[in-house]
């Protein structure tokens, strides 16, 4: 692919996409994810040779929020085994918003459906290993930073705050799940490993790169060196197809058909098996919680530059 058309190509995609901006609202559940502007809009591409193209507000740092669930499910994976967290958490979508309660209480075994909705992540959260929260958490970042490059990725301290003045509904599903016996240890700790790691600093730069070490099956392009094992790429990319944009999936799957996962601050990272990692952010989110002009955008480039995969 020719870096300065494929530039071209991306740029008058999201000059197309960003109209649909104004159709969504910036998250205000979390006081300080209000504050975004809700017109921006930047994409970026990663490519099999480390090289990153760019369009729009691609320096903009924004917080992971729900695409950290890829991470901490690919650590909690790697230290203790499929066997372990899939005792504690399913592997189906749940047709749900991403904090409801209902179904923990309802289906049995008491266990969340999977590990992409809150319920999941956060007894995921619960299965990171360390000596104290401080040690779970630089865990994730040490990752984080080998796989982007970059070694200043850190908490939005702003965003962590907020969300954890303000997060009743998340406290509710963590004691449920401690009652449930799927969490154990320190409840409130689990949830402050949660709220620090969705509240992660990056750019669409760094989603891209992140997405092409999963489309290279964990492998960093750049260095070679292997991140995790392969079978843990597999695993988080047919989560990021049945469950990765919220109860959206299967319409994304259909109308983009590329694995994906979004985050309430309006990033997407998604993830061309073997081709390319796409980091996408547009803070004004559709009712489901995705950003309505990041998956218009990912719909364009899908049909452009034939990404999906079915
Ligand atoms: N920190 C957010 C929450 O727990 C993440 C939600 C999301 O991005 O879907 O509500």
């Amino acid at each position: 692919m020719n870096a300065g058309y494929a530039t071209e190509q991306l740029e008058s995609l999201l000059a197309a996409a960003s109209a649909d901006t104004e159709k969504g609202k910036v998250a205000s559940y979390i006081p300080e994810l209000a504050k975004e502007d809700p017109r921006q809009l930047g994409v970026s591409v990663c490519m099999p040779d480390g090289s990153i193209l760019s369009a729009g507000d691609a320096d903009t740092p924004f917080t992971l929020q729900s695409i950290s669930k890829i991470f901490t499910l690919i650590l909690a994976l790697c230290q203790n085994g499929q066997q372990y967290v899939f005792e504690r958490v399913g592997k189906e979508p749940t047709g749900d918003p991403f904090n409801s309660i209902i179904k923990l209480e309802t289906i049995k075994p008491h266990k969340p459906l999977n590990p992409m909705i809150n319920a999941g992540a956060i007894a995921v959260a619960g299965m990171i290993q360390g000596k104290s929260v401080e040690d779970r958490l630089n865990g994730l970042l040490d990752m984080l930073r080998k796989m982007t490059g970059n070694p200043d990725i850190r908490i939005n301290e702003a965003v962590y705050g907020s969300e954890k003045k303000t997060a009743a509904r998340n406290r509710a599903l963590a004691w449920f799940l401690k009652d449930s016996g799927v969490l154990d240890g320190d409840v409130e700790e689990t949830l402050d490993l949660y709220f620090r790691h969705c509240a992660i600093e990056v750019t669409t730069k760094e989603v891209a790169k992140l997405g092409m070490v999963l489309a290279a099956d964990g492998i960093d392009v750049v260095t070679g060196e292997r991140i995790f094992p392969e079978e843990v790429a597999r695993i988080c990319k047919t989560f990021m197809v049945t469950c990765g944009m919220y109860n959206a999936s299967g319409e994304f799957a259909i109308d983009v058909g590329i694995p994906a996962k979004s985050g309430v601050a309006g990033g997407i990272m998604a993830t061309v098996p073997k081709r390319m990692g796409i980091g996408v952010f547009g803070p004004a989110l559709d009712e489901k919680g995705n950003s309505v002009a990041g998956v218009k955008l990912l719909e364009l480039l899908a049909k452009e530059w034939k990404l999906g995969i079915f």
